[in-house]
Formats: structure tokens, sequence, C-alpha cells
């Protein structure tokens, strides 16, 4: 089809509502009655002069084109073939309104050429473009002074309105904050957020203009064990709390709404959009994301993830219980306050039940649940409890005993737990696990398959959709993420790095696993370069291992240390990639982490990032005639070239990798990690 061509006339016939793209443009601009007015609008809008009688993607790909070919290079910046290339992929997959996964290795300058597109489309359409990364950190990595949206308007005169959609959990929670802060060297810290909030958040009713605050960015000393203590977790109601209007995820979240350009937001958060789209518009609120004109899912291969989390319930005794009760606050009749006694009894039962049948996975959080006849039937007690509850709900409604507001909150709780304790009808289709949730044990669901509804709501929509990484194919096909994702039609290309591995990057493996030696290794390399390391460890265990080893000894303490967690990630980063002599040891740094030159030279893989052991994989694993050739290797690999990938980021830069794993003394392992590797390091290790 050929491309649309006047946005405005769009607005003038379906206006602009919050959701998903649902309107059809027009095929003449001289239609809209508005036209010329919306022509000058339009044509100061752009980059480049606009034609509204021509196809509007082909003049914002010529710009494109002269972008990479004349103004960059006269800024300084090499050409490049594979952005050129990319430029000419993407162009199509916006024309044709299509899912692409573009697969470009590092250096390719990938980045660039999505947010051109996604911005100039923006504006085309008067609708942002949403811009998913992986996680919250990545957020920063793309927002950061000398980032590629701060390069686009450096060298394109192209000021960009970029704002961040942080997910729920990044930001502060007032009722938390009340809970925690206080005199007393433990509460002092939040005692001094608390002082340092903005004034209208303590002086309600005086007149002032309300802005944004209380992201986790804001409280960089904390670490975080004590943001747990006063961020936003899932067991808040903010529907109904009263701070709500005040509270700084509200204020952040009008923020974003109203980007012209962009709006930057994590995998989760995207996906946590999706799947509440629906309840959110029941209960009268406005979906967290506003209708966007395209997505680019950066980091595309963790989608799934992110899907699957997303999609999870969590239920715990406690917030039930707050919940029902809420219903025995208005004069109900006994048969109400009957049901709910009785509910909060099972769930009560239910949890004790939970509790016993749950044993500790090692180096993960997660508990595995046994699914024992006796906890089935203790499922089935509670689930009929809430159904009684339910009713009685219908008969009480009529009766306008209850707040309606209120009521409609229930429901939609008791309706979510109904669709989630479902789930246990068919064990087969269901990954469950336990945690522990700051004292409470919590149950956690999730349905194994995702993608139908990812098709339904997501990848069948038409909407241009990038997903863009460095790893999405696995043997020269993208078959095993459209599979994975739902997406049924889809374009797709794949350009190598221009990094000359051979001459930039030594690498070394070995099958050395005792924390001891491997410490010893470190030293030395510290001892001979000091600083610009990057230890990645494959969980957090491993992680507080090798610190205690390392404060254990006394020589480790001439080389300073950064270990994620002891702040917030972006203060770290920053304080890696400008200080001097510095290293860093992270969990969460296998992907995006981009810090050329000498702040990183040095990259070490502390064990091969083989999967957990938790629930989710071993569902996965049950389904798997081959697990550790279709589960537990793919995903080493691509983790693996993740990590790797952490080392050269431009042209000059050089470097060495050291790899750790006990299963290189498998022959299969060694070989295809080795072919990850330039082939003069896979030789120094033969
Ligand atoms: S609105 Fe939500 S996050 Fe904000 S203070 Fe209330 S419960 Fe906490």
């Amino acid at each position: 089809m050929e491309e649309f061509l006047f946005p405005l006339a769009k607005m003038t016939v379906s206006g602009y509502n919050d959701g998903w793209p649902d309107w059809q443009p027009f095929d003449n601009p001289a239609k809209s009655a508005r036209s010329m007015e919306a022509i000058t609008a339009l044509t100061t809008t752009y980059p480049f002069t606009f034609d509204p009688a021509a196809p509007f993607l082909d003049q914002a790909s010529d710009w494109i084109a002269d972008v990479f070919y004349d103004i960059l290079p006269e800024a300084g910046f090499e050409t490049r073939d594979e952005q050129i290339f990319m430029a000419f992929q993407l162009e199509r997959a916006y024309k044709e309104k299509k899912t692409i996964f573009a697969e470009a290795g590092v250096g390719t300058g990938k980045t660039l050429v999505y947010l051109l597109y996604a911005s100039l489309y923006a504006r085309y359409t008067r609708k942002p473009a949403v811009i998913a990364c992986a996680d919250e950190s990545l957020i920063e990595q793309l927002v950061k002074p000398e980032g590629d949206i701060a390069k686009i308007a450096r060298h394109l005169d192209l000021n960009i309105d970029v704002r961040l959609g942080k997910s729920q959990d990044q930001y502060l929670c007032l009722n938390k904050l009340e809970e925690v802060r206080g005199p007393g060297s433990e509460n002092e810290v939040f005692q001094n957020i608390y002082e340092e909030l903005p004034p209208f958040v303590h002086f309600p009713d005086t007149l002032q203009s309300f802005y944004p605050y209380g992201s986790r960015k804001d409280y960089p000393e904390l670490d975080d064990k004590q943001w747990d203590q006063v961020g936003w977790d899932v067991f808040q109601d903010c529907l109904i709390c009263p701070r709500r209007h005040r509270c700084g995820q509200t204020l952040s979240r009008d923020h974003y709404r109203k980007a012209t350009d962009l709006i930057v937001c994590s995998h989760d958060f995207y996906m946590e959009h999706v799947w509440t789209y629906e309840a959110r518009k029941r209960e009268g609120q406005l979906p967290l994301l506003p209708e966007h004109s395209s997505v680019v899912f950066d980091e595309g291969h963790l989608l799934e993830t992110a899907a699957q989390s997303a999609l999870t319930y969590k239920l715990k005794h406690s917030a039930f219980e707050s919940i029902v009760t809420r219903l025995l606050e208005g004069e109900v009749r006994e048969s109400l306050a009957l049901a709910v006694e009785n509910a909060i009894e099972r769930s009560d039962d239910l949890f004790e039940l939970i509790h016993r049948y749950s044993t500790p996975v090692p180096a993960s959080q997660r508990n595995e649940l046994e699914l024992s006849a006796e906890l089935m039937k203790g499922v089935n007690a509670f689930r009929a409890a809430v159904d009684a509850i339910e009713e009685e709900i219908v008969f009480e409604s009529g009766m306008f005993s209850l707040d309606e507001y209120q009521l409609r909150i229930v429901e939609e709780h008791l309706e979510m737990m109904q669709t989630a304790l479902a789930l246990f009808a068919n064990p087969r289709e269901l990954i469950c696990w336990t945690q522990d949730d700051q004292g409470d044990m919590t149950l956690v669901l999730m349905p194994k398959k995702v993608k139908e509804i990812l098709n339904e709501r997501v990848f069948s929509k038409k909407m241009p959709i990038i997903f863009s990484s460095a790893t999405l194919s696995a043997d020269e096909s993208f078959d095993y993420i459209a599979d994975s994702l739902g997406v049924s039609d889809y374009q797709s290309f794949s350009v190598a790095s221009p990094y000359d591995y051979e001459e930039s990057m030594k690498a070394s493996l070995s099958t050395e696993s005792s924390v001891a030696v491997k410490a010893d290794h470190v030293l030395r390399a510290l001892e001979r370069r000091e600083g610009g390391m990057l230890l990645l460890f494959p969980s957090r265990e491993s992680m507080e291992a090798f610190r205690f080893e390392a404060d254990s000894r006394l020589e480790f303490s001439d080389f300073p240390m950064l270990y994620e967690g002891d702040a917030e990630i972006s203060r770290l980063i920053s304080e890696f990639q400008n200080g001097k002599l510095v290293n860093l040891c992270a969990v969460t740094l296998w992907e995006g982490l981009d810090v050329p030159g000498d702040s990183l030279n040095h990259v070490v893989i502390w064990e091969l990032p083989f999967p957990p052991n938790d629930p989710v994989f071993a569902a996965k694993r049950r389904e798997s005639a081959d697990p550790f050739g279709e589960v537990d290797m793919p995903y080493m690999l691509l983790r693996l070239r993740q990590g790797i990938g952490r080392l050269i980021r431009t042209s000059g830069d050089t470097g060495r990798v050291d790899i750790f794993g006990e299963a290189f003394n498998q022959q299969d392992v060694r070989e295809r990690v080795g072919s990850l590797l330039p082939a003069s390091a896979a030789k120094e290790n033969k």
C-alpha cells in the first residue's frame, strides 16, 4: 500500500484518543479543511522542507541519507555503509508498517538510525514513538549527555522532545517513606529524603506548580536494600491512595504523556502497558502509555522475558486481607461479612500450605513450589471462597450500601486473583514459585505461553515495530525469536560489526572454578593495568562470593572496586566511565553498557552465564527434547556474546576478555564459545 499522506486530516476524522492506532489516513491532503495552516506548521516541524504533495517517508529517507552521506561526515564522523543499509531497511518497515528484526553488530550505529526514523515519524503522525530499552540502566545510557540523542541535537540541529517513562518500581512511594522515616541513625537517610521532597508534597493546599520528582536516579546514594524500603512495589494500591495526586509517579506519568517525539521506557513497562491496557480502561484510568506511532525494542532479544514477567501475578495473604476487608467498611449484609471472613481464613490456610511446600533454590531468590494434592485442595477451597464473595457482591451492589468506586477496585482485584488461580487448573501451562517479599511469603504465577497474547495485542497491529540488537538470529534464522514472541509476519536483516576483532581483542578461556584462584587472576591483571576492568557475574551470589574474597585480601585494597547494588546503577556506570583506575563488578550489565576507550579495557566473565536452575528455566527444560542444546546452550551463548560485546565499542578500542567456566571441559562448549572469539584468541587457548 502506498504511504499515507496527511496526518492532520486523520486528526480531524478520528480525533485524538488514548490507545492504539485506530485511524485510516486520507489519500488526498486537500481534503483537510485546515490544510494550508497545517502545511505551514508541518514545514517548520522537520529538519527539511516538507512537500505535502509527496510521500513523507520518501522525503524523510532522503534527508536521512544526507545525514549519513554528508552532514555527519562533514562534522567529522565516518560514513558507515552499515548505517545506510539499515536506514534503507527501516524505511521499508515504516512504509509498510511492519515488524522488522534489525540485527546489527557493535559499531554499526544502529541507534542513530532508528532514532531518526522514530522521531520524524512521530512528528508526522503527531504521536510519540516509544523506545523500549531492556532495563532502567539502558534507558539512562540512551539519554546520557554523550549518547545518540544528544548527538542528534548537536550535529543535526534537531532537538528531540524525549521523556522517560520509567517503571513503577523506579519511583518513591510516599506511603512507604512515611512508614520508615524518623530520627535515628538507620532512618535518618529516609528522614532527609522526606525533608527534601518538593514543598507541594508537604503543603498540598497552597497554590504552586507541580513537577515530577522521586525517581530512583534522584537518590543515587541509596543502596538497593534501602531503595526497597521506600520504592513502589506491587502491593501498593495507588488507585485509592490519598497521596496519589502529589506522588512523583503520578506527576512523572503526566509529564511523559505529553512527549511529542519520544518516550523512552523499559521492556517491562511496555509489556505492563500491554497487559493492563483493557483493565485500566475499565477502571476509568488512562493506559500507561499514550497512543504511539511506532515502537523500537532495543536489545529486542530480551523481550520474551519481559513479556513473561509482566504477565506474572503476585499474590500475598496480607494484601488479599487488606483488600477484602474494605468491603466491610459499609453497612453490609451478614452473609457478605461471613463470606469475607471465610475467604480470609482460606487464604491463611493456603499460604501456610504454600510455605510448607516451598523449597529454596540455590543461587536464586525463587523457591520451588511442589504442587501436592494437599496444596491443590487448598487452592480450590480458596477459589471457592473468592467465588462466594463475588456472588455476594452482586447482591450487595444492587443495595448501594458500598462505595461504588471502592467496589469496582475490589472487584478488579478479585477478578485478577481468579484469573491467576485459574492457572492451577492446567499445571502443565503454569510456571509458579514463591519468594520472600520483605518478610512476607509471595506466590508468583506465570502462564507459560505468552506468544498468543503478544500476537493479538502487539504484533497484529498495523504499526512499525523495530527489534534492534546485535544478537537476534540463531544459525542465520530469525524464526526462533519470531516464534517465541508470536510474530508471524516480519522483515529482517543482519549486518556484522565493522570492527576488526582479530586486531583489537585478546581472549583466554579457563576451566578454573575456585573463587580464590580466579581472584588471584583478577589481582594479577589489576596489577598490570590497575583499572578499566568490568567483571560480569551470572548471579548476585557469585558476585558476593568474589567480594567476600577480595575484601578479605589486603592486596585488593589498592584497586577501587564498584559493586552493582551499592548505589543507583547509572551513578556507578558514570563513576566507572569517568573515574581513573576504577573497576566495576556487575550482574545485570551484560547488555547495553557502552563505555568506549580505556575506561573499559578488560572484561572478565566470572562464570559462563548458563541460565539459573529456577522454576522458569526448569519449565523450559522440561518441555525440550534436548534441554542442554535447546535451552541452556543458546541462552549462555547469547548472553556471553553480549558480555564480550562490552569490550570493543569504537574502532580505536583494544582490550582482552577472560572467560572462566568449568563447562569448557566439554568439547562442544569450548568449540561454541571459541567460535564467538577471534581465531587468534581461540588458538591461544588450544
Ligand atoms: S500513589 Fe502509589 S506510589 Fe504514590 S504514594 Fe500512593 S501508593 Fe505510594
